[in-house]
C-alpha cells in the first residue's frame, strides 16, 4: 500500500520535473527516500539555470571565462556587506542561547543566512566551473553532478553513489565559496587521494585563478602554512586535526599554520564523521621529560627548617612585633593551605641546587615543585588524605571519607606525595593534546560531505553534526543485481562455497571482487584461491597508492581481487580495465614527469591502451560486468552497501552477493542461536545453503542493533568530550588572545585587583578594626605574592576601605615600576611569554588529570552514581581551579621577572617528543570480540548494560515475534511461539 503511494508520488515529481524542466536530465527513482524526492525538484530548478547559462558562458574566450572570478569576487563581497549585520545578529542570538533544540533552529538559519550571498550568482560560478572543466579536464559536469554540488554548497551531505564523480562534484561548490577568500577545506580519507584529487582537480582552480595546496604528512610548517594560505586546501582529516591541535601548541603568531574555519568538504563523510569518529586525535608526549626533579626536591626537605603557623601564633605575634619567619626555612599556613620559602630559605635551596634564583623564568619550575614538595610534607596526611594502596596514591574524600581511585592531585602535588612516600612516580606518557573528529568539524562555519553510503546513517549525521542527507539520483540507472545472501551452518562450508563461486567465474572470465573483513581472512582466501590455481592479487589497505593501481584494474578480465573495506577506495573500477593508470604507468616508466615529451608519450600510450581496454570492456559486460562477492556481513548495513557499490557504476552491469556463516561474529555475538535452532530442527545438512528472505531479515535486525549500540558508544565518547571541549575552547582562546597580544595590560590589572580582593578576604575579611587584622599576614603574602614591602605604621591609621584602595594602589604601582624598569615593549613581551608558559604547563597537568578521572570514573560508578554526572562535576571544578592557579602564578611570576633575552624561551612542548596518534580503526565497525568483557572506558555502564545477547524486553508466546518476520501470504506477523519462540 505505502509502496503504491510511494510510487505515485514518484511519478507525479517525476513529471514535474520533466514538464518543467525538459532538459535536466534528473530521474527518480524508488530506492530514493520521500524527502529527497521532494528536494530533487527544487535543485531541478537550479541545474535548469545552470543548464540555460551554458551557451552564453561557452562562448567565451579563455581570457574573459578567466575574468569571471574578479567579477564574482566583487560581487560576494557586495552581498557579503548586505548580510553582514543579518549574520552578525544570529551570531550574537546564538552565543546567547542555551537551549539545544533553539541553538540548533538558529544555527540552520545562520547557514541559510550565510548562504544568501551566493544565491544570485550560484548558477553563474557552476557554469563557470563546468565550462572550465570541459576545457581543462575535459569533463563536463553531469545534471546530477550539478545537483550534488548544490547540495554541498548548502552545508549538507550529497549520497551519490560510487562512480558518479564526487571529486568533480566537489569543484563547484569550491570554486563558489573560495570566492568568499577565507580558504575551502577539501578533506579526503588518505594522503594518496589528496594529492591525486588536487593534481586531478587542480587545473580547473588554476584556470580560474585561484591558488590550491595539498597537506602531506611528511610537509614542514613552512610548507603547510602556505598550503593553508591557499584558495582551496586538500589534506586528510588526521592531518587538519593534528595542525589544529599543534597550533595551539606555539609560542609566536608566525609559525600558525592554519587560518580560519571555514567551509570544509568532506569525501567519504560517513568514514570519516561516523568510523573513525570512534576515536579521538590523540598528541601525547612524556608525561615529565623527568621525574627525577620531584625525587631530588624531596631529599632537600628534611634539611629545611619550617614552621607551621597557627591563627594563635599570628594573633601573637602582631602584639609582639614579631617576624614569624624569621629563622626558618620555610613558613607553612594551615588555614590557607599553603606554603612558601623564606629568603633564608630561598637561598639554601638555590645552593643546594647550584642555581642563582628561583625566579627566573627557567628556574620558576623549581620554585614551584618546592612549594608543592612542602605542601605534601606538611599538610597533606597519611591514611588521612590519602592511603597508599599496591604502589598508588589514592586520595580520600575529605567529607564523605571515601577512596577516590582515579583522581589526582593537581599542579605536581600528587607527585609530590608519591615522592615522599617513596613511591614510584608513574608518569610515563600523557595527552599534551586531544580532540574528536565530531568537535573538530564543528568548527567549521559550514560543513558538507559526500559519499555513496549516508543514508542508513542519516540519523547521527542530523543529531551530531546537524547534516541532512539528500540522496542525489544516479546519473544512469543502476542495472546491478544484488542476489539474497547464502547462509552457511559453519564458517569451513562457507569458504567452500566462496571459492566455488570465484573459481567458476574465474573459468568464464569474469571479474570478481571479493571483500573481507579482516587482513587474516584476506589472507586465508588466498591461500585457498591458489590450491585451486586461481590468480588473484590481495589488497590491505596499507599502501594507498599501490593498492590504487591494483584496484584500478579490478574490472579486467579474469582479474580477482580480495581486499579489505578499506582498500583502494575511492579509486574507480572501469571495466575491461583503466587506460590512463596504465598509459601514466609506462609513461613513467620511460620519461619522468617533467620531460617536455612526457605528455606527447602518455597521449600515444593511452591511446594504444585505450583500443585494448575497449575491446576487453566489451568482453566483460557480455559477461555481466563486475561481481562483488562479500565473504561476511559487516556490522553495519552501511559497510555492506559500500562493497557493493563497487559494481554497477555509471549504468555498467554487474551483481553482487554476499556470504554468512552461523559462526561469524556478527551471527554468533548478536543472535544467531535461533538460527542454529531453525537449521538444526529443518535438519539441514552439512553442505546445505539457506536463501530465505527471513534470514536475510533477521541479519539486518542484527545489524541495525549493533548499528545502534555503536552510535551509543560515538554518543558517549563526544559526552565526555563535550566536557573537554568546552574547557578547550576556553583554554586555546584565551591562549590565542595573549599569542596574538590582544590580551592586555588591562587584563593583568584586573586579575591583580581579584588576587588584591582574595588576600583582603583571607587577611582582614569585614573586619572593621585594625586592631583584628592580620597585619604580619597581609605583609608576607605581598611580599609573596608581589614582591612588595607593607608600611605597617601607616596602614595602622587606615579604616578598611583605605586600606584595601592603598593596597591596590601599592600593587600596581610596583608593576607600573617594573614595566618603567624593563621597558613597557618588554614586559608586554615577557607577561606574554609567562602566561603562555603558564598557562601550558597548567593545561598539561589538567589533561593528565582528566585522563585519570575518566578512568578512574568508571570504577566509582557503582551505586546510583551517574559516572557522566559525577565527570561533569568534577572537570569542572578542576578547570575552575586551574584558570585561578594560572592567573595567579602568572601575576607572581610577572612581578619577579627579570628581564630576560627573548630566546630563552623555550615553549613548554618545544623539547617534549610527540606522538601523533589516531587509534586506528582498523575495522570499520568490525566485530569486538566480546562486546561486553571490552574494556572501554568511553562507555558508561549504560552503555555496557546494552549487551549484545540482550534481546529486549520479555515477549509474550502470542506477540508478534521480534525477528519481525512476517507471513508472505497474508504480511501479518508472526506469533512468536510460531516463529522464533518454538
Ligand atoms: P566517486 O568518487 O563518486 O566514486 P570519482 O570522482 O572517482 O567517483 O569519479 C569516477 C569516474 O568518473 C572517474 O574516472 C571520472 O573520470 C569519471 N567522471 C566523473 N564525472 C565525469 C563527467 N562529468 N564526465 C565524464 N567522466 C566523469
Ligand atoms: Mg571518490
Amino acid at each position: 500500500m505505502l509502496g503504491f503511494i510511494k510510487k505515485i508520488i514518484l511519478t507525479r515529481k517525476q513529471n514535474l520535473i520533466s514538464r518543467r524542466f525538459p532538459d535536466v536530465n534528473i530521474v527518480l527513482h524508488p530506492d530514493l527516500s520521500n524527502s529527497s524526492v521532494n528536494k530533487m525538484v527544487g535543485l531541478a530548478k537550479i541545474v535548469n539555470a545552470v543548464n540555460s547559462l551554458e551557451p552564453k558562458i561557452s562562448a567565451l574566450s579563455d581570457t574573459e571565462l578567466r575574468r569571471k572570478t574578479e567579477e564574482l569576487r566583487y560581487h560576494i563581497l557586495n552581498k557579503s556587506k548586505v548580510y553582514e549585520p543579518e549574520i552578525k545578529d544570529l551570531e550574537e542570538t546564538l552565543l546567547s542561547v542555551a537551549i539545544p533544540e533553539e541553538k540548533e533552529k538558529i544555527k540552520e538559519k545562520l547557514k541559510i543566512a550565510r548562504n544568501k550571498i551566493f544565491e544570485e550568482i550560484l548558477p553563474e560560478g557552476f557554469a563557470i566551473v563546468r565550462e572550465v572543466a570541459k576545457r581543462t579536464v575535459n569533463m563536463r559536469h553531469f545534471d546530477a553532478q550539478i545537483a550534488g554540488g548544490i547540495v554541498l554548497h548548502e552545508g549538507r551531505i550529497s549520497e551519490m553513489a560510487t562512480g558518479e564523480g564526487k571529486t568533480l562534484v566537489a569543484t563547484l561548490p569550491a570554486y563558489l565559496n573560495a570566492l568568499l577568500g577565507r580558504g575551502v577545506h577539501i578533506i579526503t580519507v588518505n594522503d594518496y587521494l589528496a594529492r591525486r584529487d588536487r593534481e586531478w582537480m587542480g587545473p580547473i582552480y588554476e584556470f580560474l585563478g585561484l591558488t590550491i595546496g595539498v597537506i602531506q604528512h611528511d610537509m614542514s610548517d613552512e610548507q603547510r602554512k602556505q598550503a593553508y594560505a591557499c584558495d582551496i586546501t586538500y589534506g586528510t582529516n588526521n592531518e587538519f586535526g593534528f595542525d589544529y591541535l599543534r597550533d595551539n601548541m606555539k609560542y609566536g603568531v608566525e609559525e600558525l599554520v592554519q587560518r580560519s574555519f571555514y567551509y570544509a568538504i568532506v569525501d567519504e563523510v560517513d568514514s570519516i564523521l561516523i568510523d573513525e569518529a570512534r576515536t579521538p586525535l590523540i598528541i601525547s608526549g612524556p608525561a615529565e621529560e623527568s621525574t627525577e626533579k620531584y625525587y631530588i626536591i624531596d631529599k632537600i626537605i628534611p634539611r629545611l627548617k619550617g614552621r607551621i603557623i597557627l591563627e594563635r601564633d599570628e594573633i601573637d605575634a602582631k602584639y609582639k612585633g614579631e617576624d614569624l619567619s624569621h629563622g626558618f626555612d620555610y613558613i607553612v599556613d594551615e588555614k590557607a593551605h599553603t606554603a612558601h620559602l623564606t629568603e633564608e630559605g630561598e637561598s639554601k635551596v638555590c645552593n643546594i641546587l647550584n642555581i642563582d634564583n628561583l625566579h627566573d623564568i627557567e628556574t620558576m619550575e623549581w620554585r614551584h615543585h618546592m612549594i608543592q614538595a612542602l605542601r605534601a610534607h606538611n599538610l597533606y596526611k597519611k591514611d588521612v588524605d590519602y592511603v597508599v594502596k599496591d604502589g598508588q596514591v589514592i586520595i580520600v574524600d575529605e567529607f564523605t571519607g571515601r577512596m577516590m581511585p582515579g583522581r589526582r592531585w593537581s599542579d605536581g602535588l600528587h607527585q609530590a606525595v608519591e615522592a615522599r612516600e617513596g613511591l614510584k612516580i608513574e608518569r610515563e606518557n600523557q595527552t599534551l593534546a586531544t580532540v574528536t573528529f565530531q568537535n573538530y568539524f564543528r568548527m567549521y562555519e559550514k560543513l558538507a560531505g559526500m559519499t555513496g553510503t549516508a543514508l542508513t546513517e542519516a540519523n547521527e549525521f542530523k543529531s551530531i553534526y546537524q547534516l541532512d542527507v539528500v540522496t542525489i539520483p544516479t546519473n544512469r540507472p543502476l542495472i546491478r543485481t544484488n542476489y539474497s545472501d547464502s547462509v552457511h551452518k559453519t564458517e569451513k562450508e562457507k569458504f567452500d562455497a566462496v571459492v566455488g563461486e570465484i573459481t567458476e567465474l574465474y573459468n568464464l572470465g569474469r571479474p570478481v571482487l571479493v571483500g573481507t573483513i579482516t587482513i587474516d581472512k584476506s589472507e586465508r582466501l588466498s591461500e585457498l584461491l591458489k590450491r585451486r590455481g586461481v590468480t588473484h592479487q590481495v589488497l590491505n589497505a596499507k599502501y594507498h597508492e599501490m593498492e590504487a593501481q591494483i584496484v584500478a584494474q579490478a574490472g579486467r578480465y579474469k582479474a580477482v581481487t580480495i581486499a579489505t573495506n578499506m582498500a583502494g577506495r575511492g579509486t574507480d573500477i572501469l571495466l575491461g580495465g583503466n587506460p590512463e593508470f596504465m598509459a601514466k604507468n609506462l609513461a613513467k616508466e620511460k620519461l619522468k614527469p617533467d620531460d617536455p615529451n612526457y605528455q606527447e608519450e602518455y597521449k600515444k600510450l593511452l591511446e594504444q591502451y585505450r583500443r585494448e581496454t575497449d575491446a576487453e570492456h566489451k568482453k566483460v559486460v557480455e559477461l555481466g560486468g563486475l561481481h562483488v562477492l562479500g565473504t561476511e556481513r559487516h556490522e553495519a548495513r552501511r559497510i555492506d552497501n559500500q562493497l557493493r557499490g563497487r559494481s554497477g557504476r555509471q549504468g555498467d552491469p554487474g551483481s553482487s552477493r554476499f556470504y554468512v556463516s552461523l559462526g561469524d561474529d556478527l551471527m554468533r555475538l548478536f543472535g544467531s542461536d535461533r538460527l542454529v535452532g531453525i537449521m538444526d530442527k529443518l535438519g539441514l545438512e552439512e553442505g546445505q545453503v539457506i536463501e530465505h528472505p527471513w534470514v536475510t531479515k533477521s541479519i539486518e535486525i542484527a545489524q541495525r542493533r549493533v548499528e545502534q549500540y555503536n552510535f551509543e558508544i560515538r554518543k558517549q565518547l563526544l559526552e565526555y568530550d563535550n566536557v573537554m571541549n568546552k574547557q578547550r575552547e576556553v583554554i586555546y582562546g584565551q591562549r590565542r588572545s595573549v599569542l596574538e597580544g590582544t590580551f592586555l595590560k588591562e587584563d593583568i590589572l584586573s586579575i591583580i585587583d581579584k588576587i588584591n580582593d582574595d588576600i583582603m578576604a583571607i587577611h582582614i575579611g569585614d573586619k572593621q578594626s585594625c586592631e583584628e587584622w592580620d597585619i604580619a599576614g597581609l605583609a608576607s603574602t605581598l611580599k609573596l605574592k608581589f614582591d612588595i614591602g607593607l608600611d605597617t605604621l601607616k596602614i595602622q591609621k587606615l579604616n578598611r576601605d583605605e586600606l584595601k584602595e592603598e593596597l591596590s594602589k601599592n600593587v600596581i604601582e610596583a608593576y607600573e615600576e617594573k614595566e618603567k624598569s624593563l621597558g613597557t615593549d618588554m614586559m608586554r613581551h615577557l607577561e606574554r611569554m609567562v602566561f603562555l608558559q603558564i598557562i601550558d604547563i597548567k593545561w598539561k597537568d589538567h589533561l593528565y588529570a582528566m585522563d585519570n578521572l575518566r578512568e578512574g570514573i568508571g570504577l566509582r560508578a557503582y551505586g546510583q552514581r551517574d559516572p557522566l554526572v559525577e565527570y561533569k562535576r568534577e572537570a569542572f571544578e578542576m578547570f575552575g581551579q586551574m584558570i585561578s592557579g594560572i592567573e595567579e602564578e602568572a601575576v607572581e611570576t610577572i612581578f619577579r621577572l627579570q628581564a630576560a633575552k627573548p630566546e630563552r624561551f623555550r615553549g613548554v612542548f618545544s623539547s617534549v617528543s610527540q606522538e601523533f596518534l589516531h587509534p586506528e580503526v582498523t575495522r570499520p565497525e568490525g566485530p569486538q570480540e566480546n562486546i561486553e568483557m571490552q574494556e572501554t572506558p568511553q562507555v558508561s555502564p549504560k552503555a555496557m548494560k546494552l549487551s549484545p545477547q540482550v534481546s529486549g524486553p520479555k515477549v509474550g508466546r502470542n506477540d508478534p515475534c521480534p525477528c519481525g518476520a512476517k507471513d508472505p501470504a497474508t504480511g501479518n506477523p508472526i506469533k512468536y511461539k510460531k516463529c522464533c519462540g518454538r
